[in-house]
């Protein structure tokens, strides 16, 4: 596993909860400590599994090939950052290893994410006969599955998919993210956009809101934004008309928000600045990307856990022709406890959420369950087994039949 961020430390104790599946087990990043303390705390909480740590850069294929061609892992599961997609994925394919991420590519110099890279490596994996596992979060990931459950179990034609993410937990900080803050930044400050009638719609940034009813919470405001499940859900179920994505935000998070981008903290351009240096002896002008900077102020998504209250829901609300030819409507959802969350893995709800999916896709292709050769989206495996571990992994889903979906 790359990383050791708070995804990473959710799905390394969910690694070392099914030692029955994962035998050998290492985490590296870009600092070993943070790999290290992750160990600690696995074994402090009383998981036995052997780990190992290492340090790497996974910006530097030549690193990563090194890395992989002494520990030799099966499988690499990136829980970095979504600038070090394609350098794992290089490495991955020069050593043979197979591959799983939560977070399609971004580079790091363009707010812009999409599959295509990534999509343009099929060929290769398949050709080495190794095994690309795209998205296997939450949002992306369980969504995905959902929708593909939904489709191999209750729909002929599913028609209208909205997929719903709302935060009702409350940190007590006057504004932090919930994972990176500088990739959660850059998605919410980019122009929205949903699929219908076959083609793209794009709306200013937060442009389109609405309040929405979610289970065991009520009403939240939320947000239309592209996200990029979206992109591969409308390709591989051709019958949808309108795909749609939703998350909830609060105004003391957007009145941050605008203040950020108002200032200009949430550039990402390299700005010179004339810095003075640590030993006191001058100035030297260095380069400075503001919302990196702004991460560095920022709270850190990982310390956020200790004091978080309330859940999150997230679902998936669709609409189509049903198995018995009449239109019918499916909310499949799963609320999880950021308290829960953290009480099991010190970690808050929104790294939770992602870091159990990524485990339990690893367990498909340990088990071989999920093993094609090929760059897949998570919904084109089969659903069924991932869907019962996410009951006995922390993640219970539940459904509603023919309910009022509000959109
Ligand atoms: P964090 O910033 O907490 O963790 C990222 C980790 O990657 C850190 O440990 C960081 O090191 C390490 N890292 C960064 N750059 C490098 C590098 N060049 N080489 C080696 N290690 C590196 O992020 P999160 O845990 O919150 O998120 C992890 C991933 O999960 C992201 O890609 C995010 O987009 C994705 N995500 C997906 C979701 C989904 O539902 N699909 C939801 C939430 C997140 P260091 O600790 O030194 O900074």
């Amino acid at each position: 596993m790359i990383g050791a961020g708070g995804v990473a430390t959710v799905a390394a104790f969910k690694i070392a909860q099914n030692a029955d599946v994962f035998t050998e087990f290492m985490i590296a990043s870009r600092r070993k400590a943070k790999c290290d303390k992750i160990v600690e705390d696995i074994h402090k909480a009383g998981l036995k599994l052997d780990i190992k740590t290492a340090q790497v850069d996974a910006d530097d294929v030549e690193q990563l090939k090194a890395l992989f061609n002494d520990f030799k892992p099966e499988l690499v599961i990136n829980l970095a950052l979504p600038y070090q997609d394609l350098t794992i994925m290089d490495a991955c394919l020069a050593c043979g290893c197979n591959y799983l991420d939560t977070a399609n590519y971004e580079p790091k110099d363009e707010a812009h994410f999409e599959y295509s890279w990534q999509w343009a490596y099929r060929d290769r994996f398949r050709e080495a006969g190794l095994t690309a596992i795209l998205g296997c979060g939450f949002d992306p990931g369980v969504t995905s599955i959902y929708t593909a459950y939904a489709a191999k179990h209750h729909f002929k034609e599913i028609q209208y998919l909205d997929i719903v993410d709302c935060n009702a937990g409350d940190h007590h900080k006057a504004f932090a993210t919930n994972f990176n803050p500088e990739i959660n930044i850059r998605e919410i400050t980019q122009k929205g956009l949903y699929w219908e009638n076959g083609q793209w719609v794009e709306t200013e940034p937060l442009e389109i809101h609405k309040d929405l009813n979610y289970p065991n919470i009520g009403p939240r405001d939320s947000y239309l934004l592209h996200h990029e499940e979206i992109e591969s859900l409308v390709i591989n179920y051709p019958t949808i008309k309108r795909a749609r994505f939703w998350m909830t935000f609060g105004q003391q998070y957007l009145k941050h928000l605008e203040v950020i981008q108002n200032i200009g903290m949430s550039r990402i351009d390299e700005v010179e600045y004339e810095a003075p240096l640590a030993d006191g002896t001058g100035t030297a002008k260095v380069k400075i990307v503001p919302l990196q900077f702004l991460k560095a102020v920022l709270p850190n998504p990982q310390d956020l856990g200790e004091n978080y209250e309330g859940e999150t829901s997230i679902g998936c609300r669709i609409r189509g022709i049903g198995n018995d030819g009449k239109e019918h409507t499916y909310y499949i959802y799963n609320n999880c406890s950021h308290r829960a969350a953290y009480e099991e893995t010190g970690m808050q709800g929104v790294s939770y959420t992602t870091g159990v999916p990524a485990m339990i896709g690893a367990m498909m292709f340990c088990k071989g369950l999920w093993k094609k050769p090929g760059v897949f989206n998570v919904e084109e495996f089969d659903p069924d087994p991932f869907m019962e571990q996410l009951n006995k992994q922390g993640l219970p889903w539940h459904e509603i039949h023919d309910g009022d979906l509000e959109l």
